[in-house]
C-alpha cells in the first residue's frame, strides 16, 4: 500500500505560468546578498496574480535574473527564495539536492540521539519548511501555504529514508487559510501509519517523549541538546531548579548528572506531567533513580518570589523562558522580564552556584541579552562571572541574521 495519504494526490499543481516580479532596490539588495525573504511591500511590478506555491521570478532594474522562490499571497514574506543569483530548475532533483545537503550537514549527531532536526527551514535553503524526527515519527511544520502543493515531491523523497509516519504541522498563519490548504489540518498523518502509542526517543542517550500533535514546536525544544549536556556537566551534588522546565529537558540531564533534587517549574501541568513520564522512561540511569524529583505548576515569577520568601536555594537555577518578544514593540517589555527573571533567579542562587539563563527571541541579540542580564544582576549586588555563552546547536544552522535566536549564558554567582 502507497503509505502517502491520498489527499496528497488532490493537491492542485502550482499554475505553470512563473510569476515575474520587479523589487524596490533595497529588496535588490538583500537578495543580491542571498537573504531568502520578499516582502509585499517591496515588490513593485507584479506580472500576474498568483497561489500560494506559485514559482516567482524577481528581476533587478536591468531585467536580469536576481532570485526565484515560492510565492504566497497569503503572507507578508510575499516571496521565499529557493534559488539566488543563478537561474535554476525547481524539479524534484533541486529539492533532493537541498534534503542531502541538510542530511549531510548533520552527521555530526551522535548515535545516542535519534530526535533532532533535519531541515532548519531557510537555514538549510527551504525556507519556512522545518521537517524534525523523532525516532522514527517525523513531524514537518510548515510557516508558508507554499509548500502544500509541493508535498506530493516530497514525500516519495524522504519516503527514501524510511521514517514510519510523517505528521503536518502548520504554524497559526497557515492554519488562519484553509483556503490554500486542500483541507490538510495541523496533525494530519500525510504519510505512514498511525500514532499507536507515545513517541520516544532518544537525546544524548536519555528517553523522551514527544507529542507532535498537541505539544510546544514539533513536540519538543530540540535546539537545546547542547545546553542541556552542558548543564549534565554542573550538576554534580546540586539543588536544581529548572524554571520553565516543560516536558524536564534540563532535569533529565541534571539528574543524569547526579544532581541531589531537581525542582521542575512550569505554568502547564500536561507539560509537568510529561517531565514525570520522562523521569519513568529512565530510570535505568542510576542517578536519576535516586534523583528527587518535584514538579512545581504555576507561574514561574510568583513561584520564584515564594521559594524566595521561604529561603529555598539552589545551586543552580536555569531559566529558558518561551519567547518575550514576537514582535519589534515587544522588546523593551521583554529585556525587562529577562531581568527580572536574573533578579529573582539571583534571590534564590547560592553564593558561588550557577545561572543558566536561555532567550529563544530573535528580535534580541545575544549582545543586548547578555548586557541586560548582567546590569540585572548589578541591580542586585551581585556579580556574574561568565562561564560560556552559548548559540545553535549544529541540527539548527544560522543561514540569515533573522535566523539567529538561540543564546544562552552560564555564569556564577559572586558577591
Ligand atoms: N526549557 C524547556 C523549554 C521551555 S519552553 C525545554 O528545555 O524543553 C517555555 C515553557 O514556559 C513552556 O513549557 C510554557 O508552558 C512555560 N511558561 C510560559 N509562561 C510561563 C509562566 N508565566 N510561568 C511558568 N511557565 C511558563
Amino acid at each position: 500500500m502507497n503509505p502517502i495519504s491520498e489527499r496528497i494526490y488532490s493537491i492542485e499543481r502550482p499554475n505553470h505560468k512563473n510569476i515575474a516580479l520587479q523589487v524596490t532596490p533595497a529588496a535588490e539588495r538583500k537578495l543580491r546578498q542571498g537573504h531568502p525573504w520578499l516582502f509585499n511591500q517591496a515588490i513593485r511590478k507584479q506580472s500576474q496574480t498568483g497561489q500560494a506555491g506559485d514559482l516567482a521570478i524577481i528581476f533587478d532594474q536591468k531585467r536580469r535574473f536576481l532570485a526565484a522562490g515560492l510565492y504566497d499571497p497569503h503572507s507578508p514574506i510575499r516571496v521565499r527564495v529557493l534559488q539566488h543569483h543563478q537561474p535554476a530548475t525547481i524539479d524534484t532533483g533541486w529539492f533532493q539536492q537541498k534534503i542531502q545537503d541538510a542530511f549531510n550537514a548533520r552527521a555530526d549527531i551522535p548515535a545516542n540521539t535519534n530526535g533532532y532536526r533535519l531541515i532548519h527551514g531557510e537555514n538549510d535553503g527551504l525556507p519556512g519548511l522545518v521537517l524534525d524526527q523523532y525516532a522514527r515519527t517525523w513531524a514537518l511544520k510548515i510557516y508558508s501555504a507554499c509548500w502544500i502543493p509541493y508535498l506530493v515531491d516530497l514525500l516519495p523523497l524522504w519516503a527514501e529514508y524510511a521514517p514510519e509516519r510523517i505528521l503536518l504541522k502548520l504554524s497559526r498563519e497557515v492554519a488562519a487559510h484553509p483556503e490554500a490548504l486542500f483541507g490538510l489540518k495541523d496533525g494530519d498523518l500525510i504519510y505512514g501509519t498511525p500514532i499507536d502509542n507515545p513517541i520516544l526517543f532518544q537525546e544524548n542517550g536519555l528517553t523522551f517523549e514527544a507529542d507532535p500533535i498537541h505539544g510546544h514546536k514539533t513536540g519538543f525544544y530540540l535546539d537545546q541538546r547542547d545546553n542541556r549536556a552542558r548543564v549534565e556537566a554542573l550538576a554534580a551534588n546540586a539543588d536544581v531548579l529548572n524554571i520553565f522546565a516543560y516536558t524536564g529537558g534540563f532535569s533529565l540531564y541534571a539528574a543524569r548528572g547526579c544532581a541531589k533534587t531537581v525542582t521542575s517549574v512550569d505554568i502547564s501541568q500536561p507539560a509537568l506531567n510529561a517531565a514525570g513520564r520522562n523521569f519513568s522512561h529512565n530510570q535505568q540511569h542510576p542517578n536519576i533513580q535516586t534523583a528527587k524529583h518535584t514538579p512545581v505548576c504555576g507561574d514561574a515569577f510568583e513561584i520564584l518570589t515564594q521559594l524566595s520568601n521561604k529561603n529555598q536555594r539552589y545551586d543552580l537555577v536555569i531559566i529558558d523562558p518561551p519567547s518575550f518578544a514576537k514582535s519589534r514593540a515587544e522588546i523593551q517589555s521583554a529585556l525587562r522580564a529577562y531581568q527580572r527573571l536574573t533578579r529573582l533567579g539571583l534571590q534564590v542562587l547560592k553564593p558561588s552556584g550557577v545561572l543558566v539563563q536561555a532567550s529563544c527571541s530573535s528580535r534580541i541579540s545575544s549582545e543586548s541579552f547578555y548586557t541586560h542580564i548582567h546590569e540585572a544582576a548589578m541591580q542586585v549586588g551581585v556579580t556574574l562571572r561568565q562561564m560560556e555563552s552559548s548559540g545553535h546547536p549544529s541540527d539548527h544552522p544560522i543561514g540569515f541574521p533573522e535566523g539567529e535566536y538561540l543564546k544562552c549564558l552560564f555564569a556564577v554567582k559572586e558577591e
